[in-house]
């Protein structure tokens, strides 16, 4: 028996509850794995609350990245005691996720987990970090280079918006970030922004073209704020947008792309190629440093869930929450 939180369907209303399963509860797949930790995404946060439609299939345990051990395999790829993470897939959507104790999943889903992670610094990352590594990836493909200027980052107190926060610092960009809480800028600056800017420059509908500011931005809000983004990018540069966090439309002009050669970069991680996961993985781990676990992770538990689900959605978490089973 283990423990697992499973999301019912009442009145067209979503209910979490912790309850206890056991092995033949779960879903088919190849491999069998004793989850140490998952953590909090955004999308998990809607999926628990019920505000976006996630799940279709009820019963369902939610949580859309997992690390572990393999406790049994059907699949020559993967050996029992093997150290895995799982990210997307569709898990925790459409097939039982890592809010449990166990998780039966397609070996073709896992990661090997990297030299130097372990499966809580792994969901310290989780989902929402390796986005954070993809939109990188996205803006360096694009030739946007710490010499090129200054790096905008939406959103930046979230989990994609604090690991991006790092990860450009440590790579040597000029990061400046967006935040709708001024309480968490000693913490952006921790992180390595170079200045903290209020949302509230960036919610009200803006020109098509404003001045050039920013080299390149990772954009996780979407909607009017993904919009003044664009018509503030330098000639040429490039903005990633990976999260809808303010709303999933995007009230722009074609000016930004026709007068300024302006790349809109689309980032998804959850059907991301294995291959590019792994180069992501890799770099997290060269470059995270140990001060971005300290400060921006918090542990709570499969109880604490359907609280911390509620605050996500409401743009009240900082950093990221691991929850451990
Ligand atoms: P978080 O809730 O941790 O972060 C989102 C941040 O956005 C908040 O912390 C807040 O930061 C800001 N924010 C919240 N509400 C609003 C609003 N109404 N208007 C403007 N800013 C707001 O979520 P995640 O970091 O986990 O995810 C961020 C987004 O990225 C989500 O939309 C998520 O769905 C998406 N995502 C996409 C992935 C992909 O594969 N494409 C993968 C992972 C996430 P602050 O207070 O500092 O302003």
């Amino acid at each position: 028996m283990f423990k697992a939180l499973v999301l019912e369907q009442q009145d067209k209303k979503t209910l979490s509850s912790v309850k206890q399963l056991e092995v033949d509860d779960l879903p088919e797949g190849d491999v069998l794995v004793d989850v140490e930790y998952s953590s909090l995404n955004y999308k998990d946060g809607l999926a628990v609350t019920g505000k976006g439609k996630i799940i279709r299939n009820f019963p369902m345990v939610p949580g859309i990245d997992f690390a572990g051990t393999i406790a049994h395999s059907d699949n020559t790829s993967f050996d029992k005691g093997d150290k895995v993470i799982l990210t997307g897939w569709g898990v925790g959507e459409n097939h039982w996720g890592g809010m449990a104790g166990m998780a039966r999943v397609k070996a073709s889903q896992l990661v090997n987990m990297p030299v130097g992670l372990d499966s809580k610094k792994a969901m310290a990352i989780g989902t929402a970090g390796l986005t954070a590594m993809l939109c990188v990836m996205a803006l360096e493909n694009a030739g946007v280079k710490p010499e090129s200027g200054e790096i905008l980052v939406t959103g930046a107190s979230g989990g994609v918006g604090s690991v991006s926060v790092t990860l450009l610092s440590q790579l040597g960009y000029n990061v400046t970030a967006v935040s709708g809480r001024e309480e968490n800028t000693p913490l952006l600056q921790e992180l390595g922004a170079s200045r903290v800017l209020p949302r509230s420059q960036f919610t009200e509908k803006g020109r098509p073209l404003d001045k050039q500011f920013w080299a390149g931005a990772i954009d996780t809000v979407g909607s009017q704020m993904l919009a003044n983004v664009l018509s503030q990018v330098n000639y040429g540069g490039a903005v990633a947008a990976c999260g809808l966090a303010g709303g999933f439309d995007l009230p722009t002009t074609v000016m930004p792309f026709i007068l300024r050669g302006v790349n809109l970069l689309g980032v998804d991680s959850v059907y991301c190629p294995l291959e590019r996961r792994m180069t992501a993985w890799n770099r997290l781990v060269e470059r995270l440093p140990e001060s971005f676990f300290q400060r921006a992770c918090k542990e709570v538990t499969l109880e604490d869930v359907a609280e911390q689900a509620e605050a996500i959605t409401n743009g009240q978490v900082t950093g990221r929450v691991l929850v451990k089973l």
